[in-house]
């Protein structure tokens, strides 16, 4: 019996534009249709980022409420998680869409270099949006982008400040931070089996070796996630048509390595959300 992936679609994220590719969804509207078409080609999960009226990031909850709600409608069942990353507001801005109580949200437990800046999430900062979450009942996917933010994720659920069991996601291939690397992949799998046996966790390839940590992940028991929030630096050539043309990539993958897309269903119980958003 293949055992279920659950897909992520990263729709937008804070970087690509137009320019980059026009395909990448930006007002709300174009969000809601991209990530319907994902969740129709196999993707459980969507990760989102919202923009304002010129493109910009933005950390503006009526933003964030309009696309939730368009989600929820049109794609029923699909877990929302809501990015508290730092291009789109500074300090507590980055929390401030949490009230409205979205399936997920991300959170990194420390900071690490980007391509052209530090990507900062002091521990004070980390603190008070794990407490958000905890208060909104909003499960946090830890993104772990050197091996002491897992080490950190550990500490914080045995000090009670995130809710077990642990979802992290390894990402690779960020400029400056962690590259895909197979052996560093395979201890990061290995130290979450020894530390959070119950964690479920996810690998994400950024840029042009995404599809790599794809397969690596359904080969070795984790979940994927793809996205054009991901391949922003990609060469025209290659860019990607939409959202569904990756998760279709994936979906593709999947019986290779004796594995299946995940139902909303299967996907909510793996991470020990409720069955209804
Ligand atoms: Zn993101």
């Amino acid at each position: 019996m293949a055992e279920p992936c659950i897909i992520t679609v990263a729709i937008t994220g804070s970087l690509p534009t137009k320019a980059n590719n026009p395909a990448v969804p930006i007002s709300v509207a174009e969000q809601i249709e991209s990530t319907q078409a994902a969740f129709e080609a196999g993707a459980t999960l969507a990760h989102c980022h919202v923009r304002d009226d010129e493109g910009k990031p933005t950390s503006d909850p009526e933003r964030f409420g309009r696309l939730l709600e368009g989600l929820r409608k049109h794609c029923p069942g699909m877990i929302v998680q809501f990015s508290t990353g730092g291009r789109s507001g500074r300090g507590e801005e980055r929390g401030g869409m949490l009230p409205l109580r979205p399936d997920m949200a991300s959170l990194s437990t420390g900071s690490v270099n980007f391509p052209t800046r530090i990507y900062e999430n002091s521990p004070d900062l980390v603190d008070w949006l794990a407490g958000l979450m905890l208060e909104h009942g909003v499960k946090p996917e830890i993104e772990v982008f050197d091996l002491s933010m897992l080490f950190k994720a550990v500490e914080m659920e045995k000090a009670g400040q995130i809710r077990g069991p642990l979802h992290v996601q390894f990402v690779m291939g960020v400029k400056n931070a962690m590259p895909v690397d197979r052996e560093v992949f395979e201890f990061y799998v290995k130290t979450v089996r020894r530390l959070a046996p119950d964690a479920t966790w996810t690998g994400a390839g950024i840029g042009r070796n995404q599809i790599t940590v794809v397969r690596w992940s359904l080969e070795l028991g984790g979940h994927c996630r793809t996205g054009l929030e991901d391949n922003v630096r990609l060469d025209k050539a290659t860019l990607a048509p939409s959202n569904a043309a990756l998760v279709e990539q994936v979906v593709a993958l999947c019986p290779k390595y004796g594995r299946r897309p995940a139902t909303v269903a299967e996907a909510r119980a793996l991470l020990g959300l409720p069955a209804q958003a």
